[in-house]
């Protein structure tokens, strides 16, 4: 954990997020600013900077299944979502702890941006 960390401070409750789904190491809660109708975050607990840094993390398939699970729950398994992390600059990653983004609930473009 770390106390700056906006996503471990989620994963305190000690910011409100809209928490849909959880297993034993990760939890997924909405994204502040979807990008789809579905716009899911999936984090592990413990705190891991990016995929890079993921390695010695026991939690990857947790993370992998609960993203599963919330296409399930959210209806957009049949349909069709994305699966993405965003690593580090070039990546994109503007919050600096490891994260899924599931999005679905309409046709998605590629190549992204
Ligand atoms: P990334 O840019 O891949 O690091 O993704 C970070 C995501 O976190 C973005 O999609 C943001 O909209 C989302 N985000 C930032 N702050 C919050 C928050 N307080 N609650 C939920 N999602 C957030």
């Amino acid at each position: 954990m770390s106390a700056s960390c906006l996503f471990c401070r989620i994963a305190l409750v000690e910011i409100p997020a809209t928490i849909i789904a959880r297993n034993a190491t990760c939890l997924a809660f909405r994204d502040i600013a979807p990008q789809a109708p579905v716009h899911v975050l999936v984090i592990p607990v413990e705190h891991a900077q990016s995929l890079n840094d993921a390695a010695a993390l026991p939690v990857l398939s947790d993370l992998l299944s609960l993203a599963r699970e919330v296409a399930l729950q959210e209806g957009i398994a049949e349909s069709g979502y994305r699966v993405v992390t965003n690593t580090n600059a070039d990546g994109g990653q503007s919050v600096a702890h490891l994260h899924l983004h599931v999005l679905g609930g309409r046709a998605l473009g590629w190549p992204p941006g």
